[in-house]
C-alpha cells in the first residue's frame, strides 16, 4: 500500500515524499479512505502509531478542495487537543503536510497572552488547533467564531476527559455547526467516550490498530525493587552507570520533578524538569534543550510529557510509578517508537505493589524483577499491597480519572503475591504492527 492509493491531494503526496513517509502506518490505511468519504470516525490509537497523519491528511485534502467563503477566514478544521505540547506537535503536522498549501495553522492554549492569538485569529485561520479551556476563553470574549467548522477532531480524547475536559467539551460541542464531520481518536474507550461518540457522532465508523493498551514488542520492561527512600540514589547509579543518550524520567508531582532534577543536578548529571506550572516559554525551552541534546535528562509528570514526541529515546525511567495503569503505556510510549528498540526501567517500592499489579493486569504482563546489588528493599514487593491514596511514593491521583481502575477484561498477569523474577512476554501488538480494524 502506498500513500498514491489513498486519494490525497498531490500537493500533500509532494510533502509526504520530501518527508520520506513511504508507507502508510495501519492507522492511515484504515483511517485516511473513511475520512476522505465523509464519514465520522472513532479512531483506537496511541501516539507513536501514526495518528495525527492519519486524521490530518484527509482533512487538508478536503479543506484543498473547497474554498473558503469570502470575508475574514474562519476556521473550517478544529482540532481539540489536552495539552500545549500536543497542540504545538499537531500544528506542526498539519503545517509540515500542508506546506504546498496556502492554508492557515493557528494554535491556542493557555500560559501565553490572549492578545498574539487574537492577533493571529484575525489575520484568518484555516486549521485551529486548541485546548479546550483557552478556546472557551476566546469564544466567550467573541475573539473566534466556529460556525465554520466543517471538521472536528478529538484528539487523545480519553485523555482530555481524564483532565476534566468533558464539560468544556460538551459546551463547544454544541457551539459547532450540526452538519459537521467529527472524528475522535483515543488510546482507550472508556464508557464516558462511547457515550460522547453517541451523542455527537453520526454513525461513526471504527477503526483500531493494536490492541487497547497494549505495548510495542519494541520495548523490554524491567521493574528494580528498592526502598522509596533509596529511590533518588538508584537512580543517580543508574544515570551514571549507564551512558545513554537521553533519557526520559517520570516523578508524580510537579515539586517532585522540580527537586529530582536539582538534585541530579547536584549529581553531576544536567537536567530539565517539565511540568504544568511551568511557563510555556520554560517548557518548550526545555524541550528544545532535550531533543537538542543539550540536556541529556529530562524529568517529567505525566500531564506533561503527553503527547510528546522525542525521536531517539532509548530510555525511561519511571522514578514513581503512576496512579493510573494507562499512564504506564503512555510514559514508556515514547520510547520504542517506529520499531526502534527501547527500554522502560521503573523503580518500586513495596508500597507501590498495588500500583504495580495494576500496571501487569492491563499489560497482561510481568516486568522483570531485578534487584540492583546494594539496592535490595527492606521488605519484598507483594501485588496484593493496598494502593495508599497517594499512590505510597508522595503523588496524588488526579481528580475524577475514570481510568483508574484496572479494565475489568484485563486478566492478571499473576496472582496476587510475591511478584517473583519474570521473563516479559508481551502479547500487545506492535504500533506498527496493528492488526487490521473492525469497522462498526
Ligand atoms: P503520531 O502517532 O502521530 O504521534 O506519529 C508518530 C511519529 O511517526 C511522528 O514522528 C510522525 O512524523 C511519524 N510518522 C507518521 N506517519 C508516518 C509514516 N507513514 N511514515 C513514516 N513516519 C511516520
Amino acid at each position: 500500500m502506498s500513500f498514491e492509493t489513498l486519494g490525497l491531494a498531490p500537493a500533500l503526496l509532494r510533502a509526504l515524499a520530501e518527508n520520506n513517509y513511504i508507507t502508510p502506518t495501519p492507522i492511515q490505511a484504515e483511517a485516511i479512505p473513511l475520512v476522505l468519504a465523509g464519514h465520522d470516525v472513532l479512531g483506537g490509537a496511541q501516539t507513536g502509531t501514526g495518528k495525527t497523519a492519519a486524521f490530518a491528511l484527509p482533512v487538508l485534502t478536503r479543506l484543498s478542495k473547497t474554498t473558503p467563503p469570502a470575508g475574514p477566514r474562519k476556521p473550517r478544521a478544529l482540532v481539540l487537543v489536552p495539552t500545549r505540547e500536543l497542540a504545538v506537535q499537531v500544528a506542526e503536522s498539519f503545517k509540515t503536510y500542508g506546506r504546498h498549501l496556502k492554508l492557515n495553522v493557528t494554535t491556542l492554549f493557555g500560559g501565553v497572552g490572549m492578545q498574539p492569538q487574537i492577533d493571529q485569529l484575525r489575520r484568518g485561520v484555516d486549521v485551529l488547533v486548541a485546548c479546550p479551556g483557552r478556546l472557551i476563553d476566546h469564544l466567550d470574549r467573541g475573539s473566534v467564531k466556529l460556525d465554520g467548522v466543517e471538521v472536528l477532531i478529538l484528539d487523545e480524547a480519553d485523555r482530555m476527559l481524564d483532565m476534566g475536559f468533558l464539560p468544556a467539551i460538551k459546551r463547544l460541542l454544541n457551539r459547532l455547526p450540526k452538519q459537521r464531520q467529527t472524528l475522535l481518536f483515543s488510546a482507550t474507550f472508556e464508557a464516558q467516550i462511547k457515550q460522547l461518540a453517541l451523542e455527537f457522532m453520526n454513525n461513526p465508523q471504527q477503526v483500531q490498530v493494536a490492541t487497547q493498551n497494549m505495548i510495542a514488542q519494541t520495548i523490554t520492561h524491567t521493574a528494580h525493587p528498592v526502598d522509596g527512600s533509596r529511590k533518588r540514589d538508584l537512580l543517580i547509579k543508574i544515570l551514571s552507570d549507564r551512558h545513554t543518550d537521553r533519557v526520559l524520567v517520570f516523578g508524580k508531582t510537579k515539586h517532585g520533578c522540580n527537586r529530582l532534577a536539582e538534585q541530579l543536578e547536584e549529581a553531576g548529571l544536567p537536567a530539565v524538569a517539565i511540568h504544568g506550572n511551568k511557563s510555556q516559554a520554560a517548557r518548550q525551552k526545555a524541550l528544545r534543550d532535550f531533543k537538542s541534546g543539550k540536556a541529556r535528562i529530562m524529568v517529567a509528570t505525566d500531564v506533561a510529557a503527553r503527547g510528546l514526541d522525542i525521536p531517539d529515546l532509548p530510555l525511561v525511567i519511571n522514578h514513581d510509578l503512576p496512579m493510573v495503569a494507562e499512564d504506564y503505556v503512555h510514559r514508556i510510549g515514547r520510547t520504542g517508537r517506529n520499531g526502534v528498540q527501547g527500554e522502560a526501567l521503573t523503580l518500586v517500592s513495596p508500597e507501590e505493589g498495588g500500583l504495580l499489579r495494576q500496571i501487569q493486569r492491563l499489560l497482561k504482563v510481568e516486568l522483570v524483577m531485578d534487584v540492583v546489588p546494594g539496592f535490595a528493599p527492606s521488605k519484598p514487593i507483594r501485588l496484593d499491597t493496598p494502593i495508599p491514596k497517594n499512590g505510597g511514593g508522595g503523588g496524588q491521583r488526579s481528580p475524577g480519572r475514570p481510568g483508574a481502575a484496572p479494565r475489568p477484561h484485563a486478566r492478571p498477569a499473576a496472582r496476587p503475591g510475591h511478584a517473583g523474577p519474570k521473563q516479559h512476554r508481551p502479547t500487545g501488538q506492535g504500533a506498527y504492527a496493528g492488526k487490521r480494524g473492525s469497522r462498526a
